[in-house]
């Protein structure tokens, strides 16, 4: 399984995209940012996204996609898959023809260039060439983390997320698990705020270890652009080699 991470931040900065990923050139994980990382040639390749929640870090980049996809000479549809509230979300209050146009509508209805697909909670669906699960997260909306795996590997994505058991467990019963791509965005002085808004600090994820499988490698994602350096300060002084930060642009092989 390959990954490249399109954007690997909680918000925008100079050079710093929000959360997005890229599974074998073809399906999203997120898409805080697309259009910004990929040239068209590599976004009309694009056929799935998986979404795990209707933040705009993690679907700005997602709008501006579908319009490329719409206005690309032979448009291919782009099936949109996540639980059946953030789908909801997405319906009415993102592609609603007030927000952004209501491209399950578009170009024609019996053609539109998204198609929405809503995945069941902790059951496992075919997504492209991925086996993915969808389990719910901690955060302030409907949110899920996956657990995506093809023949030979596996990931898990946290999503946005405060303090969780369900997709450690969920994250246990994979036998192929390589790595854990987890959210960090604030440092341990804000960890007031991280608790209203439901997202982790490193000393938050230091305790989320020990629910983690074993010796797994724990990438971090969607650090807020401004504390970068601080978080990763903090990040080292926990859990040495075995967390590190996710590089944006880089691709991973898993
Ligand atoms: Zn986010
Ligand atoms: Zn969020």
């Amino acid at each position: 399984m390959k990954i490249r991470v399109l954007g690997a931040y909680g918000a925008e900065g100079l050079a710093q995209r929000p959360s997005a990923f890229l599974v074998n050139d073809t399906i999203l994980i997120d898409g805080g940012t697309v259009g910004g990382a990929l040239a068209s040639s590599e976004q009309i390749v694009i056929e799935h996204a998986l979404i795990s929640h209707s933040h705009l870090d993690h679907i700005a980049g997602l709008a501006f996609l579908t319009e490329t996809l719409a206005l690309c000479e032979a448009p291919k549809p782009l099936t949109i898959s996540s639980l059946e509230p953030v789908v909801k979300a997405l319906r009415t209050a993102v592609f609603n023809d007030t927000l952004w146009p209501d491209f399950s509508l578009l170009p024609t209805p019996r053609n539109p260039i998204v198609k929405y697909r809503t995945l069941l909670e902790e059951t496992e669906s075919p997504v492209g060439d991925l086996w993915v699960t969808p389990v719910a997260v901690n955060h302030t909306v409907p949110c899920s983390g996956f657990v995506v795996h093809d023949e030979t590997s596996g990931i898990v994505y946290s999503g946005d997320t405060g303090p969780t058991d369900a997709l450690w467990k969920a994250a246990g019963r994979l036998k192929t698990l390589r790595a854990v791509i987890l959210e960090c965005a604030f440092p341990n002085r804000m960890q007031p705020l991280a608790e209203v808004a439901k997202h982790m600090t490193p000393n938050l994820i230091r305790r989320e270890l020990d629910k983690l499988p074993g010796d797994v490698p724990v990438l971090i994602y969607h650090v807020k652009p401004q504390f970068h350096d601080e978080i990763g300060e903090e990040l080292g002084e926990i859990a040495g080699h075995r967390i590190s930060f996710l590089e944006q642009d880089r691709s991973y092989a898993f």
